[in-house]
This record gives structure tokens, C-alpha cells and sequence, in this order.
């Protein structure tokens, strides 16, 4: 049976990686627009989607790292 293949950010200055609940495409699109989406997330009383809010965090405690998006578990 083919496994879930589940991506996430990886960090390889600290070797610690996240795996929000959602798609490569997604990693990709909020990497490229962390700066925007941080503004508008900042304007936004409901806040954004926790995998976002998730990925931010990590994006954020890792700026100026090393960072790839990766499979998890490979
Ligand atoms: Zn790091």
C-alpha cells in the first residue's frame, strides 16, 4: 500500500523539521509569501488556518537558517 506522503519544513541548521496539515504546494506558496501573508494574518481577527499559523511559527523561529521542504519520514 502506498504510504501518505506528508511534507513539511526542515531546518538544517538545527535539524528540526514541522509538518502542518497540508500540501508540498501550500509549503511552497507561504515560504515564497511569508512576509504578505504575515501582514494580512496580522490584520485578521480570526486569525489564519492553523497549519499556516503553524508554518509562520516555524518560518519565523528559523529565519536566516537553512531551510528545504522535504518529505517527512524519508
Ligand atoms: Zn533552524
Amino acid at each position: 500500500m502506498p504510504r501518505t506522503v506528508v511534507y513539511g519544513y526542515y531546518c538544517e541548521d538545527c535539524a528540526e523539521g514541522v509538518w502542518p496539515a497540508t500540501t508540498r504546494m501550500e509549503l511552497k506558496w507561504l515560504r515564497d509569501r511569508e512576509r504578505l501573508v504575515r501582514e494580512v494574518a496580522s490584520h485578521l481577527a480570526g486569525g489564519v488556518d492553523s497549519w499556516m499559523e503553524e508554518g509562520l511559527t516555524f518560518l519565523y523561529e528559523h529565519s536566516g537558517h537553512s531551510l528545504m521542504i522535504r518529505e517527512r519520514n524519508r
